[in-house]
């Protein structure tokens, strides 16, 4: 049966994110992965803030409580494992938070809720996009076409009526009335399309990502310890009975283009001699078929949409590690765009309902309103030839509102309402960088007196301000009566 469709390009947090809340708001999705398979791999991530209630509102936090890493707590280790430190983890946002979860993990409980009748195209990537909506009519070569005349209309067997074509590489076309680019910080796609807008500011940190055999002496928190020379050296436990480590450092040089061979020589080249666990750590990595290495690259830009498209998750706004709360945007991004993709069709009928029965009322003449007038005044019956038809799966009885044939006050007002929580992650304390990596032995005294300080029983509660991330003053935009469930 007809519904708008959306295509999203990513399978991770955000991808599917917006795929589950699409779905419950009425929407055919397709999901389009690069990757062969569902990708289960990553390190801890956490879900903060606001994105603790997105995960309500699925009904998943408690699945994803349930893949928590089992992290305690977060400390400073010196260069004998002694704990120098500890950062405050009390509270549900700490150093350590509540939900705590690799990434692969919580993509997984997004990937098992899906609605039925989602679909997940694995081993393709978009190649071509052909959006009719912003294309010149002359080009298109059909006046009629000029507004889209009926975005819910799937009649024709193929969807031609839709006003996207997207051409995967393995020749596949999908006629769509939405393209979410959800393709990670390195997107292809978004490069492509708003290449130009893209302000992409390297951080001058590498983190290489990595499982390695837990030993006895491993415990359940995150221990980080500095090394002279710009490096960090983390251990963190994962529910799987085998430790995550970072080995994160300053460089300028991208060891993430590198293949896997040359990256992992670079590494033992940056660490040798920096003591503690790094020796155990590179030898870990050499063995392990799941290193992950990348460097850090902030992405700003000043809008997120073009046409039809819109980019979301780390695509759009990548805070790195170093921000955190990465997958808490990413999944509070994808329910932000479905609410306001639903109200601005909400908006959108209201507003043609009230044009429909003001056109009936001064066609009959002011105060003689007929049947069928008074039926479309209060949006009833006269009115079904626009809506779209009850979708088909069992599962999903909701009824959407006709979605508008500019998308483009619905991704301002999704910008609108994202905007300010990633500024808030992407600015950074200046001399953070600096201040997290000393380089020289003085330097890293100093940075043990001012963790002393920092982690004072004074000076906690400015610490734990700091571990607050993705909160919001402004409740959640809802979702319209319509598209509710
Ligand atoms: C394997 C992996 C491991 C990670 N490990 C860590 C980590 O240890 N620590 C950390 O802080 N962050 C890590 N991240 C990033 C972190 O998870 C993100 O901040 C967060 O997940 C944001 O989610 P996202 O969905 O926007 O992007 P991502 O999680 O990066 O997902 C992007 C998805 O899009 C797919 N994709 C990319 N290009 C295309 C294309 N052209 N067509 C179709 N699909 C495409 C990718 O395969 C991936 O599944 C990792 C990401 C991945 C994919």
């Amino acid at each position: 049966m007809p519904r708008p469709h959306a295509v999203i390009s990513g399978a991770s947090i955000a991808g599917l994110s917006a795929a589950w809340w699409l779905a419950r708001t009425g929407w055919r999705v397709t999901v389009v992965e690069r990757a062969p398979e569902f990708r289960d791999g990553g390190q801890n991530v956490d879900v903060r803030g606001v994105a603790r209630e997105v995960l309500e509102r699925m009904g998943l936090f408690d699945a994803v409580k349930a893949r928590n890493t089992t992290e305690t707590g977060t400390v400073l280790v010196d260069a004998e494992g002694r704990v120098t430190a500890e950062l405050p983890s009390e509270g549900t946002d700490g150093a350590t938070a509540e939900l705590e979860v690799l990434r692969g993990d919580l993509a997984r409980v997004i990937l098992d809720a899906l609605p039925e009748g989602v679909e997940t195209i694995y081993g393709e990537t978009i190649e071509e996009i052909d959006d009719s909506s912003t294309r010149p009519a002359a080009m298109r070569g059909d006046e009629s076409s000029r507004s889209h005349p009926e975005p819910f209309d799937d009649s024709s067997a193929d969807g031609a009526d839709r006003p996207l074509a997207l051409t995967t590489d393995a020749g596949r076309t999908l006629r769509a009335d939405l393209l979410v680019v959800a393709e990670g910080v390195r997107s292809r796609t978004r490069d492509h399309l708003l290449g130009d807008a893209v302000d992409a500011r390297d951080l001058g940190v590498t983190m290489a990502f990595g499982t390695i055999p837990r030993t006895p002496a491993d415990d359940d928190r995150w221990r980080w310890h500095n090394a002279v020379g710009g490096r960090q050296i983390h251990l963190r436990p994962d529910p799987y009975g085998t430790t995550r480590a970072i080995l994160s450092f300053t460089d300028d040089r991208d060891t993430a283009e590198l293949e896997l061979p040359e990256a992992l020589a670079r590494l033992r080249e940056r660490y040798a001699g920096a003591g503690w666990e790094s020796e155990r750590v590179l030898a870990g990595f050499e063995a392990s078929d799941d290193v992950y290495i990348d460097h850090l690259t902030q992405i700003r830009m000043p809008r997120w949409h073009r046409g039809r498209t819109v980019l979301l998750g780390d695509a759009a706004w990548c805070v790195t590690p170093m921000g955190g709360a990465g997958a808490s945007l990413a999944l509070t991004g994808g329910y932000v765009l479905a609410a306001s993709l639903a109200r601005a069709a909400a908006e959108a009928e209201a507003a043609s309902e009230t044009r429909a029965a003001s056109e009936v009322q001064s066609a009959s003449g002011a105060g003689k309103e007929t049947g069928a007038g008074a039926q479309a005044a209060s949006g009833t019956e006269s009115n079904t030839a626009v809506k779209p038809e009850t979708v088909a799966d069992p599962a999903d009885d909701v009824v959407p509102a006709p979605l508008p044939a500019d998308l483009g006050p619905a991704f301002e007002s999704f910008e609108e309402w994202m905007r300010p929580l990633v500024d808030q992650v992407q600015s950074l304390p200046k001399g953070l960088i600096r201040f997290a990596y000393p380089r020289t032995r003085t330097g890293l005294r100093l940075r043990g007196l001012a963790d002393k300080v920092l982690l004072s029983a004074a000076f906690r509660p400015v610490v734990r301000r700091m571990t607050r991330l993705a909160q919001s003053e402004r409740p959640l935009p809802e979702l319209p009566a319509s598209a509710a469930r």
